[in-house]
């Protein structure tokens, strides 16, 4: 708006007010250019620098600077060197001016260091005030002096002004660094120093978060509420797990400072260490902790929350951290975790059980099922001494196993045999059994009775069933026994087509 009222200050006008829907396109009258186009338009911006200037306390000009150079004992002998020409030795007063003395130039009166104006002494004050006038800062102010102006130790001076400056003070920005770092010192076992803090709310809860300083295993805790008595209620669940620590370092949030917390730590003996108010940097762990899981959970597709934050930790625990290089869960438990990420890796151990399981899968018996012993069997069991039978009769003594037992000879020796060394003594077969076999003129051995001597001797007779006769041959007459059936029929013989 300055702009436009600048540029129509130069004419006489009329404003006159035009409803939007009466404004039409321009024709092509209004756009076809005039012959007359040598018109001066004036410059807008030494009008800006003057309304900038009006409002300014202040002012400096060359003519100013000239004056100045005139009256000041050292610029003016530059300037006269420049004229004239340089001693062969600097004079202890042009010292700073002699080292740039081939940039330096002169120009209405004044002194220039390329295109910078050389202030003298009587107008630095001023100068600096002019570029101090809206506060900008230390590294503003000297990027805007070093376009326009020189003077030995200006970057001092200037720095001076915004160090003495109350209202820049009272806004500065604390330096991050002013002190020394004083890391925590790094404990000698795990779970001897644990760093807490509440993370949240986040979608309507709050989590008690806590990092082991020594192995950095990081527990999450989903909870409604913060209390003194809830978090002890959360850390007993985890101290059950993994024990006691020695030191518990929190913040000053009333969750740790409350009676129940301060009891349950002077209970257990465990020391508590608390940051200095609005310093979070002392309880660093917990709160990068807290930040690692705030990024997760926001980076995270959506879904449970509990699947979500469990996922979160299982690959947080199971990963190298940054700082030992080792998993958390190494470091803590001294064990290697599985994880999906171990399917990737041929195991040998894995191999091995597979073998197992397809030799226990194609081992058959050789004859039925393998053989029992239960305590008083009478057996034979394997003789591995160089002295005396391969096999030695004996009775079981007691099973020590499902596939072993204890045997004791028949001289009092005890020894302990696997099934498959072993088998069963058979009892003598009495007498009557041996005339049966001499009668049916058998020559069988082994255990024999009547049963066996129907069923398993001589061909498959079945008594039941008429047996087959060959067709040819005259059948002879069956003593064909009717049996009534259930249901009451009366079952005929078959009647065979004789051709
Ligand atoms: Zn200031």
């Amino acid at each position: 708006m300055i702009r436009w009222a600048l540029q129509l200050a130069a004419y006489r006008y009329k404003l006159v007010y035009v409803p939007g829907p009466r404004i039409a396109n321009a024709d092509c009258l209004s756009r076809f250019p005039l012959n007359c186009v040598n018109m001066d338009t004036p410059a807008v911006g030494e009008e800006i620098l003057l309304i900038n200037l009006l409002d300014s306390t202040s002012t400096c000009t060359s003519e100013n600077i000239r004056r100045w150079t005139d009256r000041d004992p050292v610029l003016s002998k530059v300037r006269l060197s420049i004229l004239q020409g340089w001693t062969s030795t600097p004079i202890s007063d042009l010292a700073p001016y002699y080292s740039k003395r081939d940039e330096l130039t002169t120009l209405k009166g004044c002194v220039l260091w390329g295109i910078r104006v050389i202030i003298p002494p009587q107008g630095r004050v001023l100068v600096t005030d002019m570029l101090h006038e809206t506060h900008p800062g230390i590294v503003k102010m000297k990027n805007l002096a070093r376009g326009y102006m020189w003077w030995p130790k200006m970057d001092m001076d200037l720095e001076r002004c915004v160090k003495t400056c109350r209202q820049c003070q009272s806004v500065r920005v604390l330096p991050l660094n002013n002190q020394p770092l004083h890391p925590w010192e790094f404990p000698s076992k795990p779970w001897s120093r644990i760093h807490i803090d509440y993370a949240g709310p986040m979608n309507g809860k709050m989590y008690l978060v806590l990092v082991d300083a020594y192995s950095k295993w990081l527990e999450v805790v989903p909870t409604s509420g913060c209390s003194a008595q809830t978090t002890v209620n959360h850390l007993r669940r985890i101290f059950a797990t993994h024990g006691l620590p020695d030191i518990i370092v929190s913040d000053n949030g009333t969750s740790f400072t409350g009676s129940d917390f301060q009891e349950f730590v002077n209970n257990n003996n465990i020391r508590h260490v608390t940051s200095a108010p609005y310093h979070p940097a002392t309880n660093g762990l917990a709160e990068n902790a807290v930040k690692t899981f705030k990024m997760a959970m926001k980076k995270s597709p959506g879904g449970n929350s509990e699947d979500i934050l469990y996922r979160f930790l299982f690959d947080y625990r199971i990963s190298p951290h940054s700082t030992t290089g080792i998993p958390p869960c190494e470091l803590l438990m001294n064990r290697k975790v599985k994880s999906r990420f171990d399917m990737l890796r041929p195991s040998i151990s894995d191999k091995v059980m597979k073998k197992q399981e397809v030799q226990a899968k194609n081992f058959q018996p050789r004859s039925g099922n393998s053989p029992t012993f239960n305590e008083g069997d009478s057996v034979y069991f394997r003789n591995y001494s160089r002295s005396g039978p391969p096999n030695v009769p004996g009775t079981v003594l007691q099973r020590t196993g499902p596939v072993s037992c204890r045997v004791q000879s028949e001289s009092g020796t005890v020894v302990r045999k696997h099934f498959t060394q072993l088998f069963r003594q058979e009892k003598p077969v009495p007498s009557e059994a041996y005339q049966d076999i001499e009668n049916n003129g058998e020559n069988y051995y082994g255990v024999c009775n009547e049963a066996q001597t129907n069923t398993s001797i001589g061909p498959m007779v079945d008594t039941n069933t008429p047996a087959r006769v060959p067709i040819n041959e005259p059948v002879v007459s069956n003593p064909i026994v009717v049996e009534p059936r259930r249901s009451g029929r009366v079952t005929k013989p078959v009647v065979k087509l004789d051709l």
